[in-house]
């Protein structure tokens, strides 16, 4: 897989699954557009790390339609096109049912519909308009397993990514005439801040021992995946949910 000379915007790719994949893309030749929301030390550190040069960070809360697109402009302009595009900022919050109040509940979904959601949704948005104008493009989505085995303690997470599942694949349908193929993938529990605590805590071991590896996905297991969506050959794999879970939880 070589991405030479390709430009690849990665929301959220200050950390965790962003900041390896913006990592893997790089070492690969492409040239990378880190989008961080406010960890700009975080950011910073994943840009000095990435192999080749031209690379750049954009600032932007994936939350707010005007900075999306802001954000897609900025790298459109900079690098003169827009190859590939990462959807892969996202929260992971608390709230279950029978623990929050009304108000907590309520916030929890909009939050994070916004974010994981509406926020996906308004950067393919955006970044489809650029390929549409130059004749094709990649859109790989961050999912998650949740999507399919659901979030008890994280309801309006699991809903957002069942949402993006079904958006991948509609808008896989409605961007195949212009060359613009689209791909997700759904990762189970992956090393990262996100799920640090979960994973320290007294489920962690229940967790792990779901797959029959014994162990939660590296970062850079989840990358490999993304690229592979994102790479020459892949192209009538569009609409498809990739799952990168060591077999912990299986669908047909
Ligand atoms: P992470 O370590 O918590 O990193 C989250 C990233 O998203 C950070 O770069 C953060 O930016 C960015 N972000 C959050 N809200 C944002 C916003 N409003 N606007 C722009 N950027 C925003 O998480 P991760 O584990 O790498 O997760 C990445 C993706 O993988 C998410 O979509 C997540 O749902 C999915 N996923 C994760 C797991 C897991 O177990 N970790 C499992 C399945 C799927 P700042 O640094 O600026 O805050």
């Amino acid at each position: 897989m070589r991405f030479d000379n390709k430009v690849v915007l990665i929301t959220g790719g200050s950390r965790g699954i962003g900041s390896a994949t913006a990592k893997a893309f790089a070492k690969k030749g492409a040239k990378v557009a880190i989008n961080y929301r406010a960890n700009l030390a975080a950011a910073a550190d994943t840009l000095e790390q990435l192999a080749g040069d031209g690379h750049i960070l954009v600032k932007a809360d994936v939350a707010d339609p005007t900075e999306i697109a802001a954000m897609v402009k900025e790298v459109a302009e900079h690098f003169g096109r827009l190859d590939i595009v990462v959807n892969n900022a996202g929260i992971f919050e608390y709230h279950p049912i029978d623990q929050v109040d009304y108000e907590t509940w309520q916030k929890e979904w909009k939050r994070t519909i916004d974010i994981n959601l509406i926020g996906a949704s308004n950067v393919m948005y955006c970044s489809a308009q650029q390929m549409m104008k130059q004749g094709g493009g990649r859109i790989v989505n961050v999912s998650s397993r949740g999507a399919f085995r659901g979030e008890p303690l994280q309801p309006a997470y699991g809903a957002s990514k069942a949402g993006m599942n079904a958006m991948g694949q509609s808008l896989a349908q409605s961007l195949a005439p212009y060359n613009i193929f689209v791909g997700t993938i759904a990762p189970g529990f992956v090393e990262t801040d996100m799920a640090k605590e979960v994973l320290a805590g007294p489920d962690g071991d229940n967790i792990r021992n779901q797959s029959p590896v014994g162990r939660v996905a590296k970062p850079e297991e989840v990358a490999h995946g993304i690229l592979f969506l994102a790479s020459e050959g892949a192209e009538f794999m569009t609409g498809a949910i990739l799952d990168i879970n060591g077999d912990s939880y299986l669908r047909s």
